[in-house]
């Protein structure tokens, strides 16, 4: 809430629209499904064929504990993760793997550095490789159709042992790839090694080739990806369509809890929720209240005829 323009935790109601920290993210989902709930129970309803489990987990911004604790304990048929989608259902998003790169070199006393193999520069071949080649063969690969092309960017870098007149013998080297359908731990690990295989290649000396690097996966989490033909994204596309006249199916550019409980829970997944991903985090965040008004029709619709 720090550097806020707004009053972060006093909503306050200008123009059609809601101000307020989490207003789009993800509070305007949360008081939709809720009231959507609520509002099934009061009307007496037809009787639902089934159950509806709201549920509000903690940790998606950062390692998504909530979401991981959740599918261990309960499943459904299907899932709808209210996060800001502008009224879009989002079937697809990029998931995000971290690698830790160790190169191990030679120590060599900084008067005959030749007799050293340098883990810092071999460090840096490999980084220019990641923004250069590597990615270039990234952006040749055919596209997911929502979620896109993969990205890959080098995170950090450290290296040396803090003495001036030595050759360095280690550096590691943090490196983020975002994901796209398909890829696998093992196929992103294959592509690194062959960036290193590429620069061990081009050493002239059998001593520079001698350098040995470690590649290690420090953070995972799945892309995801529903196909339009699963009953819940059927069902909800439909009750879009009812509410708005139309039902756009996007990818989302960034990463869910949707894809956790597909992936890990095996339960079909949509992304759809009021707000716009553009005012999440920001300093005078803000929700369109018709969105949130149409949501709760369209949570209701869905509702009734996945159910009926
Ligand atoms: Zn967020």
């Amino acid at each position: 809430v720090a550097g806020m323009s707004i009053d972060p935790l006093k909503p306050t109601v200008k123009g059609g629209f809601l101000y307020g920290r989490g207003s789009t993210d993800t509070k305007g989902g949360i008081a939709a499904t809720i009231t959507s709930a609520a509002q099934l129970l009061e009307e007496d309803p037809k009787e639902l064929n089934g159950e509806v489990i709201l549920t509000y987990v903690v940790g998606e911004e950062l390692l998504s504990e909530g979401a991981e604790k959740l599918v261990e304990k309960y499943t459904a048929d299907a899932a709808i993760v209210c996060e800001p989608t502008n009224l879009a259902l989002g079937l697809a998003h990029k998931g995000i793997n971290r690698f830790l790169i160790e190169i191990f070199g030679k120590p060599a006393h900084g008067g005959v550095p030749e007799l050293g193999v340098d883990a810092i520069e071999k460090a840096g071949k490999l980084a220019t490789r990641i923004n250069g080649d590597l990615r270039t063969h990234l952006e040749q690969k055919k596209p997911h159709p929502l979620a896109g092309s993969p990205r890959i960017h080098n995170s950090i870098i450290e290296g040396g042992s803090k003495a001036w007149n030595v050759v360095p013998d280690y550096c590691k080297l943090g490196i983020e790839r975002r994901t796209i359908p398909g890829e696998t731990t093992e196929s992103l690990i294959k592509e690194l090694e062959l960036q290193i295989e590429k620069i061990r290649a081009a050493e002239v000396d059998d001593n520079q080739r001698s350098f040995r690097h470690k590649i290690s996966k420090t953070f995972e989490r799945l892309p995801l990806e529903t196909k339009p033909t699963e009953p819940i994204a059927k069902v909800l596309q439909s009750a879009v369509r009812e509410s708005l006249g139309e039902a756009r199916i996007e990818g989302m550019p960034f990463w869910t809890d949707a894809a956790h409980l597909s992936q890990k829970g095996g339960i079909p997944s949509v992304v759809f929720g009021p707000g716009r991903i553009e005012d999440a985090h920001t300093k005078d965040e803000k929700i369109e209240l018709t969105q949130v008004y149409s949501s709760v029709e369209i949570f209701k619709k869905t509702i009734e005829t996945f159910l009926a």
